[in-house]
């Protein structure tokens, strides 16, 4: 997967970008505050039509503008548009104005590694459910239609719980449980199925305690099934009436991350985070290549900052494993920046304005 051309208008402090990107690539280096992660944020707006670091769409427009435009010419073009007055968000793929956004989610794939990735080991659930539902919507469209069912069904029921209609709210049980199963059951899977390159990922980034990676659920089971699911519901009635919300269900699972059987998020050192976390991304790019066939874009942030020289080239290996396509790198100084990934043009970044 590449982008042979990128344009940009009014998003964040990038006014007006129009660049060729060299097949290998670019080397972006500018200093704090000059625009880099807005330019890999603009990019990865491509991809799922979403800011990257979950910021709402009208504070990715320039300050004082009316909307912001992104164009990438891929195979085939993907352009995205959002206007703050009518909070209207347009998406062509191809010249054509897509009807549904999910239709064009994944037609650009890319992977982004920055050091806030840790937060992805160190914060609570929520983080890590994010990254299994961005990685299996690009990765299977059932997923993201079973993802879709569970918001709708759950949004329904919700709405008679704040009424208080016992009924109506557990005539929604069955869809809620369906949706629910598929979804578990597709992250249950998708543990299974990628332990085994994740723990080779974390060894081969210099970690030295068994790594572990399994899915967990408090409603649902393999056996179970959406039965189980559905029991559940049934079960935790009345605390869902007095909350008001729905509270069983694959929102509240979690993919739990260990080494040695302890869990990384509690007891795991900074660094032990921050290789599970690259780890957790160099998965998520060997899951794409699989599912697109093709390696995906690669945006990396900051990435080698802090790091010692025996793990940067451990890094480095890897990623030339999992991310060998085109990678657009992001550094303050190019003393950050290891030596070999140099083959490539340097742009210089200043106030959102590049210098090639
Ligand atoms: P660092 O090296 O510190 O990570 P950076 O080059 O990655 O810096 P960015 O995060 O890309 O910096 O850009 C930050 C700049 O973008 C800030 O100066 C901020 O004020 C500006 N900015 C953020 N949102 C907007 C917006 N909606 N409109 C205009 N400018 C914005
Ligand atoms: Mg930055």
């Amino acid at each position: 997967m590449e982008l042979s051309s990128l344009t940009i208008r009014n998003f964040r402090n990038l006014a007006s970008v129009d660049v060729a990107i060299p097949s290998t690539g670019v080397v972006v280096i500018g200093d704090n505050g000059q625009g880099k992660t807005n330019l890999l944020e603009a990019i990865y707006y491509l991809v799922l039509f979403r800011s990257l670091r979950g910021a709402k769409d009208r504070e990715l427009v320039r300050f004082g503008d009316a909307g912001f435009f992104v164009a990438g010419e891929a195979t085939p073009r993907v352009t995205a548009g959002y206007e703050i007055h009518h909070r209207h968000k347009k998406v062509t793929v191809d010249g054509t104005e897509v009807k549904k956004l999910s239709s064009a989610v994944g037609v650009v794939v890319a992977v982004a590694l920055s050091p806030a990735d840790r937060a992805l080991v160190e914060g609570g659930p929520s983080g890590r459910r994010r990254y299994l539902d961005v990685l299996l919507s690009l990765s299977d469209p059932h997923y993201l239609a079973a993802l879709a069912e569970l918001r709708a069904a759950m949004k329904q029921r919700n709405a008679a719980l704040k009424r208080g209609n016992v009924p109506e709210a557990q005539a929604f049980d069955r869809p809620v449980a369906a949706a629910a199963a598929t979804v578990a059951k597709t992250r249950h899977r998708w543990a299974l199925e990628w332990l085994h390159r994740y723990g080779e990922l974390c060894t081969s980034l210099g970690e030295s305690s068994e790594p572990g990676m399994t899915y967990s659920s408090r409603h649902w089971t393999p056996d179970g099934g959406a039965d189980l699911v559905a029991e559940n519901l049934k079960l935790r009635i009345e605390r869902d009436l007095r909350r008001g919300t729905t509270t069983v269900g694959p929102h509240r699972d979690d993919l739990l991350l260990t080494l040695g059987e302890r869990e990384t998020r509690r007891f795991g050192s900074a660094g032990q985070q921050r290789t599970a976390a690259i780890a957790l991304r160099l998965l998520e790019a060997s899951a794409l290549s699989l599912s697109h066939d093709t390696a995906p874009i690669a945006l990396f942030d900051d990435v080698f900052a802090e790091l010692d020289e025996d793990r940067q080239e451990r890094l480095l290996l890897m990623i030339k494993e999992s991310l060998p396509g085109q990678a657009i790198i992001t550094a303050p100084r190019d003393a950050e920046v290891p030596r070999v990934l140099f083959e490539r043009p340097r742009w210089r970044m200043t106030g959102g304005k590049i210098e090639q």
